[in-house]
């Protein structure tokens, strides 16, 4: 038997501690491994990444290959610039691969691209290892352990996971084989077309397309967010699995904080620091391991004697059996579980307008809803913007716009406020947003949490308990120090007015410097003159909360009346009127 060529594909694992995966390729005892990344057109130009979750990709890439580098001085990160199922047949028949190994991604997209791979693979006689390591359980463990079916609720996680065992993390790698000859001459890439990233990469470097695949100057290097065209990234937080581990630590030295979180307790008014761990992003790359995170709370609840420790859902254990929980989800129903269309375990809720999903993208689109209403777009516009006249709506979406996270209540405020909680616009839509600009963007977890808010799935029939876009963040921070750091139009208002400038006299608003008037056209930090003086210009309510509010407890007590799941394109057209 020849000795083991193997090809590391690094996706969801950007780490080296507690990979199982990557354990594996080292128990193959191989005489070379190539650690490869391969830009996946579908990631890089199909789905929605906006520039933070891109610098925060391209942190973890380098963070991993440092690590690398760390333990071999021979070896590092290799980065292709090519789809996998394209390039990494002809890795394998160049670089004599015997053996490809990858961490499993249950993900709908993922499977596709992996079953793909696995065929390829078949016919060119490589074999596949594939280990699980990005949950707390393997997904389609978890499904078969609740009866085949998708994992609704953490009890249904409780009771699968009983069946199954969560194993302890495996410590990172000492040494690393070195690699083989990387040397990519003769390789034909695929045609432009086919390839978009091709094009950037033969815009730096025409000279071979040795130098395409490759990147600049053939090095295999991690791209910059210049080279990909892309503005510099606006967000504070950044990645990479040192950043993440030392977060990790610097959490679980609190002690008390670790046994006796309960979320509902946490602020989403709170930053600098934040309330929660804000590790998610983390989670997301695979550059913290969700088994390295969960012992380590386990085992500081173990010897915590100093007051009753938090239980899930609640505790911080219970967050990730959540995160579980819409893997599972997904790992069950697949492709249509980002979407209501098809999707038999969403509710249908005729909302407003008709959904303008982009048909370039990998999901089916879904459809054209029934109640049209003439303001939902240019809602949805002004939500997106943080243009809504409500300062906690609007604190929110622009610090998830600049900084790429925001608290969990503080999604579930903006969520039920795009849907069920005023503006009454599908979830889909807000979903893709939060897709564009979230660092920690998970499939599976924002299309089941916008389910969740938007009382299309997973909660119960609560849809009459409606955050109040005033009421809610005041509870939360009475001075409104948040409102104050994310609508700078409103920094000088009384704190009798921060959550409702719109009631301050015209007076004061002159006085504080800022008037409140129009719909928000002139976009933030726009400015009008009055007489003598000059005043930035805050934008009045688009609606009025208490009436829309009406409006939607009144649909979605039609749909559940209705109980329409899994509706298919006929329900969109208008047949589902008057149901
Ligand atoms: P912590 O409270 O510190 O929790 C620890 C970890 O548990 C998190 O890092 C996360 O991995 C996991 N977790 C916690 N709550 C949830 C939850 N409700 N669902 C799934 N996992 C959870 N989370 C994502 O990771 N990706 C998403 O795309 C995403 N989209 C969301 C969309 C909406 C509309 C809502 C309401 C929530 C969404 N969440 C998503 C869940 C949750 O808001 C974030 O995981 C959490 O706020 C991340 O902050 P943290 O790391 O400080 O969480």
């Amino acid at each position: 038997m020849p000795s083991p060529r193997v090809i590391y594909w690094f996706r969801t694992d950007l780490r080296l501690h507690d990979s199982p995966a990557l354990q594996a390729a080292l128990d193959l005892e191989p005489e070379c491994l190539f650690p490869v990344w391969c830009w996946d057109p579908h990631y890089v130009y199909r789905a929605r990444v906006g520039v933070n979750r891109w610098q925060f990709l391209i942190d973890c890439q380098n963070d991993v290959s440092k690590s690398i580098t760390k333990i071999n001085p021979n070896s590092k990160l290799f980065v292709v610039r090519e789809a996998p199922q394209t390039v990494l047949p002809k890795l394998w028949k160049k670089w004599r691969i015997t053996h490809i190994v990858f961490e499993k991604d249950t993900d709908a997209y993922a499977r596709d691209r992996d079953e793909a791979v696995r065929e390829l693979a078949r016919k060119a006689g490589v074999e596949v290892i594939v280990r699980m390591g990005r949950t707390l359980y393997d997904p389609d463990e978890l499904v078969r352990e609740n009866g085949g079916k998708p994992t609704m609720s953490i009890t249904q996680v409780q009771n699968a996971g009983k069946k199954l065992t969560i194993p302890r993390p495996i410590p990172a790698p000492t040494s690393l084989p070195d690699p083989g000859d990387t040397d990519l001459s003769g390789i034909e890439p695929e045609p432009p077309a086919a390839n978009p990233d091709l094009n950037a990469a033969h815009r730096n470097n025409p000279d071979t397309t040795y130098h395409a695949l490759a990147g600049p100057a053939g090095t295999f290097a991690v791209p910059t967010l210049d080279e990909l065209g892309l503005p510099p990234a606006t967000t504070p937080h950044r990645g990479g699995e040192q950043t993440a581990l030392t977060a990790l630590a610097a959490i679980l030295t609190d002690k008390t904080y670790t046994a006796t979180f309960e979320k509902p307790k946490t602020a989403p008014t709170a930053f600098s620091p934040q309330s929660t761990t804000l590790l998610s992003p983390h989670l997301h790359f695979g550059s913290l391991s969700a088994r390295e995170f969960y012992w380590r709370v386990q085992d500081i609840l173990s010897a915590f004697k100093h007051s009753k420790p938090s239980r899930p859902p609640t505790s911080l254990t219970g967050q990730l059996l959540f995160r579980d929980m819409y893997f599972g989800a997904q790992a069950a129903l697949g492709h249509p579980f980002s979407q209501s269309i098809s999707n038999p375990s969403c509710r249908f809720i005729p909302w407003h307008l008709p959904s303008t999903l982009d048909p370039t993208t990998a999901r089916p689109t879904t459809g054209r809803y029934t109640i049209d209403h003439p303001a939902a777009e240019t809602w949805f516009k002004r939500w997106k913007a943080g243009l809504t006249g409500y300062p906690f709506i609007d604190a929110l979406m622009r610090q998830l716009r600049t900084e790429g996270w925001i608290h969990h209540l503080g999604r579930h405020a903006v969520a039920c406020f795009l849907t069920r909680g005023g503006a009454y616009v599908a979830w889909e839509r807000g979903a893709e947003v939060f897709e564009e600009w979230l660092l920690d963007h998970e499939t599976a977890c924002n299309a089941g949490n916008w389910q969740w808010v938007a009382c299309a799935a997973f909660s119960g029939a609560q849809y009459y308990r409606v955050y109040s876009p005033v009421a809610f963040g005041r509870k939360w921070d009475a001075e409104g120090v948040f409102v104050r750091r994310y609508v700078p139009e409103l920094a000088r208002f009384d704190r009798r007015f921060v959550y409702e400038p719109w009631r301050a006299p015209v007076a004061d608003q002159k006085r504080w410097g800022c008037r409140v008037l129009g719909d928000g056209r002139g976009g933030a930090g726009g400015r009008v003159k009055e007489g003598e003086g000059e005043y930035l210009v805050y934008p009045k309510p688009m609606f009025d909360f208490g009436e829309r509010r009406e409006v939607c407890v009144r649909g979605l007590k039609s749909a559940f009346a209705a109980g329409l799941y899994g509706a298919d394109e006929s329900v969109v057209d208008g047949s589902w009127r008057g149901r």
